[in-house]
């Protein structure tokens, strides 16, 4: 389709596709595609890792949706689909079996929270959930552990690869933030969690 300046996807090119296991881990494969391609997002310049530096901001710059006491939950940038969150402990350490008894409890808790946030916020069939440790099995921000919490939606998989690569992500990410915050505060004590704890 030629629309001058402006590229647009047809989405006859994407059509619907089978769910697979392979698919669980395609989350990173598309922030792998976004970041060798000529239309990846504006990376900070700051080389300090993206997971210490976000809960150093505000929580509308940092895309912050929930402050725990051991970890926090954060959009993710490069989005594999709408909603799609992580959770991560403050401290910067980089496998699950670094994390003590406490920390643990509260990443895993976290998740389960953030889904019924999901459920509540927008109503999704289903869920991504998983961690990649190492750069080899895919992390992109190996240093700092992470756990993808991927919101899905029945044929959800033929529209996604046209809204990863749309200018708008950026307001949708704010609005999504802002939506699971109000979620996650008053959810938060139901899961015996804090409901916002400044560091
Ligand atoms: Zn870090």
């Amino acid at each position: 389709m030629d629309t001058g300046d402006v590229r647009i996807d047809n989405p006859a090119e994407f059509p619907p596709q089978e769910d697979t296991v392979e698919r669980l881990w395609t989350p990173q494969r598309m922030t792998y595609v976004l970041r060798n391609s000529e239309n990846r997002p504006t990376q900070p310049k700051t080389k300090e890792c993206p997971f210490c530096a976000g809960p150093k901001k505000s929580d509308e710059d940092g895309l912050i949706a929930w402050r725990g006491t051991f970890v926090f939950a954060i959009m993710n940038l490069y989005p594999y689909n709408v909603g799609h969150l992580m959770i991560c402990p403050y401290r910067h350490v980089g496998m699950i079996t670094d994390l003590d008894d406490a920390e643990l409890f509260e990443f895993e808790k976290a998740t389960t929270l953030a889904m019924t946030v999901m459920k509540e916020v927008s109503h999704p069939d289903g869920w991504n959930i998983g961690i990649n440790q190492g750069e080899v099995a895919g992390a992109g921000v190996a240093a700092h552990l992470h756990q993808h919490v991927v919101p899905r939606w029945n044929g959800d998989a033929n529209f996604m690869p046209i809204v990863a690569q749309t200018r708008t992500m950026p307001i949708l990410l704010g609005d999504q933030r802002a939506a699971y915050a109000e979620a996650f505060q008053r959810l938060a004590a139901d899961f015996g969690l804090p409901s916002d704890v400044q560091h």
